[in-house]
Formats: structure tokens, sequence, C-alpha cells
């Protein structure tokens, strides 16, 4: 078995190959810092197998963040055959880095220069003959979207090659690099420590000492000295094998995108866009799937009776478990499998940075980096996303804040559940693309206003528990990429909307049943949910709520989705079955216990902030490896919900 490291760049299409190599699914993505794990795959190919390391992408094997660190300790530490460094050969000066630091650790070395198809169109030539002599390595063309390429790319691993590549600086740099060399397996592991400047070696740290007495007196930074003789030599070869034939893209998008006065209302029009699209698109097939089940329910009912068996055994099962199964289903699954499709296209457009690079500034002021914003961004997902994906600040302190504060952007199994109370309260016509007009721009509105909370918070946070300095960060703005519109639609429908409605469905089974025995078992005269809802009822109503409501909120911990069929549930436990179809019945149901304007409001403003769902904060533990972290993240967006639905339902008392 031949084991390679896959490494190179953020965004240079090392998932893409990785995927087209083992057949797996990794997520790609057009921007920076999508993946933040490694992961392991196979090819069979002439006979032999070949293992595959995906590691995060990195500018340096000198890391500046937790998922740069994955691949750094790889490629230094690790056991393999190969590094396969991939390239694009539109930034390739900034990408021999790399392949030169590489080069200082090991010997087996391919290097890969991806992306061919988009040189190509974009008119730039590339020698890799002579790329391939500079380097002293096997360099091999391909177009890893396209599948061109791939096979050349394993001969050239089973070769076995050998680089006898040798990058000299200065002599006395080299010096004291030889220096540390001989205490250490690699040149480039030498050139780490002198530029760290520590070591657990007594010895080494005395020779540390040492060099840099040493380099004083010649007044030579060996760190900036190194870095200005590599990036002379990448200027160097980079001219050397690069052609380009034609300056620029004709059209400038980022001109409009990331202009200062137009970037942020076109991201919010799109973000309407896709709402509008997502909302729409999903009724059809929401009431479709509704009738189906509904059918289904009554037919599967009329059978169990027809059968004589007993109601203890079907009623559970149809009206707990089926009932609540059947709502998570037709209600999620239609907009999710529209709105994570659409997303991932411009995902792939390379949309998400110029967001990053749009809020940049906000987040500054407020004591953190816009690359928050792309924690936010996949937050809009499912939060324990987001909370994983801020691996990519580098900063601790900034990282904690965007996962503290990431459940503050409702994910998507939050959105059915606003869209509903949006329709229930706030149609105001019988004209349905008027009321999913008002619905995209009320949702659009919860959006901006929690990231108003979040930028708040963040700033708070900033000041006082997570104190410090504001990280410098280069974000990369990648150049838009036509979407690989099929490859996309497939694999966000299955790796993003399956895998979160799959979730959501294995929770809502159990939790359907519970809900039926809470409300069936009697204690007395009265139900235990309704025994449990009377207690917290008083306080509920302190916050604009009920008990039902709270009492919902708290068997929905496991997953957003099923707060409201448990309301719906509690509330009919006294009455007859309804057709939790119907909006309206919805709506004279809730009106019947007592619902106001003023408790959709507040049942709103609960579902942004209460607490993360039991994934996202497993997530935050495993992530934070802290309890404290962990229970402020659960304490805080709740403090927060607490303190507003308050807050509105003292004022509304007031005013009506
Ligand atoms: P990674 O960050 O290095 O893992 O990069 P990804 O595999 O996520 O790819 C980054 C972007 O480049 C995605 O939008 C891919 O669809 C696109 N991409 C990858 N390989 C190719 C290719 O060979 N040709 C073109 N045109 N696009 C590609």
């Amino acid at each position: 078995m031949i084991k390679i490291a896959l490494i190179g760049n953020p965004n240079v299409g090392k998932s893409t190959l990785f995927n087209e190599l083992t057949g797996m699914h990794q997520h790609t993505g057009n921007w920076t810092g999508k993946t933040v794990g490694s992961q392991v795959g196979y090819k069979k190919y002439k006979g032999e197998t070949i293992e595959f390391y995906d590691l995060p992408g990195t500018y340096s094997l000198i890391p500046h963040s937790e998922e740069e660190k994955v691949t750094s300790d790889f490629v230094l530490n690790e056991d393999y055959d190969i590094a396969l460094v991939v390239c694009d050969p539109l930034c390739l000066e900034r990408n021999l880095n790399l392949v030169i630091q590489t080069l200082e650790v090991t010997k087996n070395v391919v290097v890969c220069i991806n992306l061919l198809d988009e040189a190509k169109k974009k008119k730039v030539d590339i020698d890799l003959d002579k790329l391939s002599t500079y380097l002293g390595v096997k360099v091999v063309g391909i177009s890893a979207g396209k599948r061109e390429g791939i096979d050349n790319l394993l001969d050239a691993i089973l070769s076995y090659p050998q680089s006898f590549f040798y990058f000299e600086y200065e002599e006395k740099i080299e010096e004291c690099i030889n220096i540390i060399y001989a205490h250490t397996s690699n040149r480039f592991k030498a050139i780490k420590t002198i530029i760290e400047g520590i070591s657990n070696n007594q010895i080494v740290q005395e020779k540390l000492n040492q060099i840099r007495e040493y380099l004083k007196d010649f007044n030579i930074n060996f760190n900036d000295s190194v870095m200005n003789e590599v990036m002379n030599e990448c200027e160097k070869i980079n001219k050397s094998v690069v052609k380009r034939n034609s300056i620029r893209n004709k059209i400038n998008l980022d001109k409009l995108l990331t202009n200062k006065l137009t970037g942020i209302p076109i991201m919010i029009l799109m973000l309407m866009v896709l709402f509008w699209i997502s909302i729409v698109g999903a009724n059809y097939p929401s009431d479709f799937l509704f009738d189906i089940f509904t059918k289904f329910g009554n037919t599967l009912k009329d059978l169990s009776i027809n059968l004589s068996i007993p109601k203890f055994i079907y009623l559970p099962l149809l009206d707990g478990v089926y009932k609540v199964l059947t709502w998570v289903v037709a209600v999620m699954l239609p907009p999710m499998a529209i709105f994570f499709p659409l997303f991932t296209l411009l995902e792939d457009f390379g949309i998400l940075p110029r967001i990053a690079f749009n809020l940049d500034g906000y987040f500054e002021k407020n004591g953190t980096c816009g690359k928050q914003a792309l924690t936010m961004c996949m937050g809009i997902g499912c939060n324990a996303v987001g909370v994983t994906g801020a691996r990519i600040i580098d900063s601790k302190r900034e990282r904690l804040i965007a996962i503290l504060t990431n459940s503050f952007i409702p994910c998507n199994g939050r959105f059915p559940t606003l869209i509903v109370m949006f329709t229930m309260f706030f149609s105001i016509t019988s004209n349905s693309i008027l009321n999913t007009t008002i619905n995209v721009l009320l949702l659009t509105l919860v959006i901006l206003f929690a990231i108003f909370i979040t930028f708040i918070t963040s700033k708070i946070l900033s000041k006082t528990l997570l104190k410090g300095d504001n990280s410098f960060f280069i974000l990369e703005l990648p150049p838009y990429r036509k979407p690989q519109i099929l490859k996309v639609l497939v694999r966000s429908l299955i790796d993003r909307t399956l895998k979160i409605l799959g979730r959501a469905v294995v929770i809502a089974a159990p939790t359907g049943l519970i809900i039926w025995l809470l409300t069936n078992i009697t204690i007395g005269n009265s139900s235990i949910i309704n025994i449990i809802s009377n207690c917290l009822n008083n306080f509920g109503l302190l916050l604009g709520l009920d008990g039902v409501i709270l009492t919902a909120f708290i068997l929905g911990f496991p997953a957003n989705e099923i707060v409201l069929p448990i309301i719906i549930m509690t509330y009919l436990s006294s009455n007859t079955m309804i057709d939790i179809n119907d909006i309206s019945l919805i709506k004279d149901l809730f009106i019947s216990n007592g619902w106001t304007i003023i408790t959709a409001i507040c049942m709103i403003i609960f579902i942004i902030f209460h607490y993360p769902c039991s994934t996202t904060l497993i997530t935050i533990y495993k992530e934070t490896k802290s309890i404290k972290w962990t229970l402020l993240s659960f304490f805080l967006p709740l403090l927060i919900g607490i303190t507003l639905c308050m807050l509105v339902n003292f004022i509304f008392n007031i005013i009506i």
C-alpha cells in the first residue's frame, strides 16, 4: 500500500481530486478553509492500493490556525510514502512556497498542477516540463473537475519519484540550518525550529541561543531572510514557466459584489431570492407530502382497527411516532432540498469569501474577524457545521466568539417553524405571492436582527471574557468559477439535506412516542405534560409565552424541528385531532389556547435565541474541550432570549 499526503493551498481543488480518486464525497466549495479535518480514502490502481489523506489547505507548513496545524503536523511527523502537492496554475507563485517547504521535508514528492481547464480558458499557459526541471520533481497537469489527467497522476505516484531538489540559502543561513539539522529528521524541521526559536531539547535550545547571537553580530534576521529568499525563488520560477496571454477577466463582478455601497445590498437581495425560491418551491411538495402522509396514516389506522390491534399499540405509534415523523419530513424536506443546493451553487461560484470580505469591517469594529462571517453562513445550514467550521479562525479568542455566537443564526431546522409563525400571524392578504414576499422579508429581517445581536454580543465578549487584540488575516478572494451544477445538486441533496433530515427523523421518532405518552398518561386528572407545563406556565407568561411552549422547547432540545409539533400535540391532548397541515386550523388552536400577536413575536424571538440543539452543543464541547465554554454557549443565547422576550412582553403590555 502506498500512503499519500494530499496537500496544497486552500481552494486549489484538493477535495475535488480526492473525490475523483477515491470515489468519496468530501465537501468541495469555492472558498478558503472548508476542509477543516483530514479524511482518508483508497484507490486501487494497476494492482496497487493507494491510500490518500486529504488534508486541510495551507499556505505554509508553519501553521497559523488549527486546520493548518493538522496539515503541518501530518507532513512533518507522520509516516507516508509520497507528498502530493496540488497547485493552482493561476496562483503558482504563492503555491510554490508550500512546494519548496515540502521538498525540505521529503524527497518523495509529486507536484500536481490542477485546474488546467480554467487556466486554458483564461489563456494562461504553463510549461510543466520546465517546472519539473526547475524543481527536480515529477510534475503532472490535470483538471480534476473534468477527470482529465488522473491516470497520468496515478502513474507518477506508482513510479515512486525521488526529487533531487535542493534549495540553497545564503551561506550564514545555511550554516545555522545545518547546526540544527544535525538534531532533526529533516531540513524543514530545522528551519521551523529556528523560526520558532524554542525547543524542548536542551542542547538544541543552547544552539538556538548561539545562532541568535551569531546572526545578531551580522545583523541578519533569519525569518525575513528565509522568507525573502524563498519568495524570490518562487517569483523567478513562476515568471519562467507561466505565460499569461490575457491580463484580466472582461467583467469584474467584484466591482459590484465587494463594493462598499452595493456589496451588502446585493448579498441581502441574493439571500431573499434564495428564501423566496425555497418557500414558493416548497409549498407544493409540502402539501403533497402532507396529503400522502395523512391518507396513509388514516389507512394504517383503519387497518389497525380492522385487525383488532389494541389501542395502546397503534395509537402511540400512529398519533405519536408517525405524526411527528411525517410532520418533520413534510415540513423540512422540501425547503431544505431547494435551499441547500442553491446555497451550494453560490458557494461553488465563490460568494462566501465575498460575504466575509463585505462584513470584515463590521466584525473588526466588534472585536473579531471577517472569517466569522463564513462560519455564520455555514450556521444557516446547520449550527454544528458552523461550529466545526470555526477552526478556520486563527486566533483562539476570535474562534471562541464565533463558536459562542453561532447558534444565534437560525439554522435550517428552525426556518420552517419561523415561516409557519409568519404565515399564521403576519399574513395580511389571501394573495399567496404577496404573503410569500412578506414571509421572505420577515425571514430576512430576522436573520439581519440575529446578525446585529451577534455583533453586539461579540463586542461585549471581546471587551470582557475574551479580551484581546484583533488578529490580522488575509482573506483570499478566489476567482469566480462556474459551479459544477449536476455534481453540486446531487451532493448537496445527499450530503447535506438527507444527512440533516436523517438526524431530525432519528430524533423525531422516539420523541413522538415520548410526547404521546406524556400527553396521554395521566396523574389525577392531568396528563404529565400538562403538569409540567402548568409548573412552567407562570414563567412562560412572563416571557410572553406559556408553559406548553417552554415545555416544547425543553423536549425539542435534541432537534429544533420538533418544537412546533410538540406544541400542537400538547394543545390537542384535550381536543379532537385536527389536520396539522392546515395552518388556519393550527392558528385557531393556538388562539383558543391564549395566543396573541405578542405570543407570536416572543415565540419568534425564542426560536432564534434559546440554546443550541444537543448536536451543536456536543460539537461545541468537542471543539473547545471545555465545560465552561459549552455551558456559556448554552446560557448565552438563553439569557438573550429571556431578556428580549421579557422586554417585548413588558413593552407591548404597557402599549396595548
Ligand atoms: P480545496 O479547497 O483545495 O479542497 O478545493 P475544492 O476541491 O473544494 O475545489 C475548489 C473549487 O475549485 C470548487 O469550486 C471546485 O468545483 C473547483 N475545481 C476543482 N477542480 C477543478 C478543475 O479541475 N476545474 C475547474 N474548472 N474547477 C475545479
